[in-house]
């Protein structure tokens, strides 16, 4: 190939980073300033820009450039400054992107299936350049992060999710395939936007959703086969639910909403064992929000229960309550509830405020999944410091606005006695002379090591007990020192590490189910996991 060819390909350009024996081999003297840079100034220059731009979108904008312009360059920023980064390219940033993703778009980063394509999914998967695909990450943009029905705008979700994948997980970004659905968008203010990307149609549902939606599940199966993970993100939670159980048993998929968040909530919550006391079974827990994450995480933390005791999982989920925007879930509503509620209607009088299920209930953990910001109130974080000596505390609703509470109120109101951990990042906070440190339940602890797990194992399905496993193996990486300053998760600067370290606990779990198809099984997992991840370094083109 030409050199002009090669530096116009971003999976091969170097920039600058070209050696002067491949400028000589590639036909690229001339076509780049005579300087040669190495990948680290490259990666500094790149981050000096990025600092320079005070708002976020020009942060977001510059990197989806260098990923168009530079893959390698893009992930080496990202896995090198993961922490600065994670922000920019995912939540809250993101968001922000695909609010505004008509006016921002320049290049599909993935596939577009909408309802002009019924009949023809097959062929437009064929249209993809890359053959070896390994995860497809599918939203149909109706629950945009805390922001909504986004329509087609919610490609960004998928696009940022996959690169989450490669950077922290090590999937190679050639094996990743981002795909929004588009059966229209109930979002008026996009139906009216003149620069709306998508159909301009209200959201089509019932048998015609289902039947695209099928069409779209048969086809990747026949594309790809049966080891490619399909990741259903942001779908809104009626779909969700349905589209979880209609397809788990045919196909390789996994609900990041759902499972992912049920997974890293419960590794903070084994991990906070540690600190409380007792086994899981000996906890009480009340939910505020009874939704996807909320119901996921309250059945995924009673199948741990029966894991640990043996106890059928409908004596565990007795010691699980949740509250919706009805109040608490019981037994003389069960006839109205939706059906992924009707396992936690349970014998009680009706109780409509918050405050007054924790006088009832009187739960060890308090877990907000609500997307309603300040419902742990003063009297709520009481409340459960009256019952509790260490109340546990997860405001886990995004972003931070919508916390139920603040880390440090939630500190304060409990005179420091609290555990608390939150979906949004809250900084450290010093009461009484103690330093506490808020842990985040952020999902990208968990999917991409899980994903990573499943694919190197050749894992064709997904099971619970491979969710329990990859709890389990992140709970074990917080150790003494984390636990000393009130830290329920590892530092998130050792993701790759912990990656490696869940995706192979995942794929033994999937040997030991049977559910593998990549045999033999190596001998050592976790250098195993290590060889498989993607390195953003350079290679030499000789
Ligand atoms: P969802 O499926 O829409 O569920 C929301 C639930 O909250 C519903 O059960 C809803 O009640 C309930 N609710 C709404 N307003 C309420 C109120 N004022 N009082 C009591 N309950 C109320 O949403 P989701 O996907 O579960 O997400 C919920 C939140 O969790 C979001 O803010 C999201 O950012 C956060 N989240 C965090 C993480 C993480 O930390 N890693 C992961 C996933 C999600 P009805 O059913 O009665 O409508
Ligand atoms: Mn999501």
């Amino acid at each position: 190939a030409s050199g002009y060819t090669l530096m116009r390909d971003p999976r091969h350009n170097k920039g600058l980073a070209f050696t002067e024996r491949e400028r000589d081999a590639h036909y690229l003297r001339g076509l780049l300033p005579p300087i040669v840079l190495s990948q680290e100034l490259q990666e500094k220059r790149i981050m000096h820009m990025l600092r320079q731009y005070k708002v976020p979108l020009q942060r977001y904008m510059a990197m989806m450039d260098l990923q168009e312009r530079n893959e390698r360059l893009f992930y080496k920023l990202l896995i090198d400054n993961v922490e600065e980064l994670l922000p920019v390219v995912y939540t809250p940033t993101v968001g922000e992107a695909c609010q505004k993703y008509g006016s921002i778009f320049r290049r599909p980063q993935g596939l577009y299936i909408s309802l002009k394509e019924k009949g023809k999914i097959l062929e437009v998967l064929k249209n993809w350049p890359e053959r070896s695909v390994q995860v497809i990450v599918v939203t149909d943009g109706e629950r945009i992060l805390g922001l909504g029905d986004l329509g087609c705008q919610g490609m960004g979700i998928p696009v940022g999710k996959l690169s989450l994948y490669t950077a922290l997980g090590g999937v190679r970004p050639s094996a990743c395939l981002p795909i929004t659905i588009d059966v229209g968008t109930n979002n008026e203010k996009l139906l009216n936007d003149e620069f709306y990307i998508g159909l301009r149609q209200r959201r089509a549902t019932g048998q015609e959703y289902a039947e695209l939606l099928h069409e779209f599940m048969s086809a990747v199966k026949q594309n790809y086969g049966e080891k490619v993970l399909i990741q259903f993100e942001d779908f809104a939670n009626h779909n969700a639910f349905e589209l979880l159980a209609r397809y788990s048993s045919s196909h390789l998929v996994f609900n990041d909403d759902i499972q992912g968040t049920a997974s890293v909530v419960l590794a903070g919550l084994l991990a906070a064992l540690k600190l409380l006391g007792g086994t899981l079974a000996d906890h009480g827990f009340l939910f505020l929000g009874a939704g996807e994450a909320g119901t996921g995480i309250a059945e995924l933390i009673a199948l741990e229960m029966s894991k640990q005791t043996g106890n059928p999982i409908e004596e565990n989920r007795k010691k699980i309550w949740l509250v919706d925007s009805k109040g608490l879930i019981v037994d003389s509503r069960k006839h109205s509830l939706q059906h992924f509620k009707k396992p936690w209607a349970h014998e009680h009088e009706p109780v409509s405020k918050l405050v007054d299920a924790v006088k009832a209930i009187k739960p060890t953990v308090l877990i907000g999944t609500s997307g309603v910001g300040k419902q742990f109130t003063r009297e709520v974080v009481e409340a459960m410091a009256s019952i509790n000596e260490k109340p546990l505390i997860m405001a886990l609703s995004n972003p931070t606005s919508q916390a139920e509470c603040t880390a440090e109120e939630a500190y304060t109101w409990s005179e420091g006695r609290a555990i608390f951990a939150s979906g949004s990042p809250f900084d450290p906070f010093e009461y009484d002379g103690k330093v506490f440190v808020p842990g985040q339940a952020n999902n990208a602890y968990i999917f991409p090591g899980f994903g990573l797990g499943v694919i190197m194992s050749g894992a064709i399905r997904v099971h619970d007990d491979m969710l329990l496993t990859a709890s389990e193996a992140l709970a074990a990486q917080v150790t003494e020192e984390h636990f000393k300053k009130g830290l329920i998760y590892p530092p998130f600067s050792d993701i790759r590490k912990i990656s490696a370290n869940i995706a192979a606990k995942v794929a033994a779990k999937a040997y030991e189910l049977g559910l593998a198809s990549h045999l033999p099984q190596p001998e050592d997992l976790v250098k195993y996991a290590e060889s498989c991840m993607y390195s953003p370094v350079y290679r030499s083109y000789r």
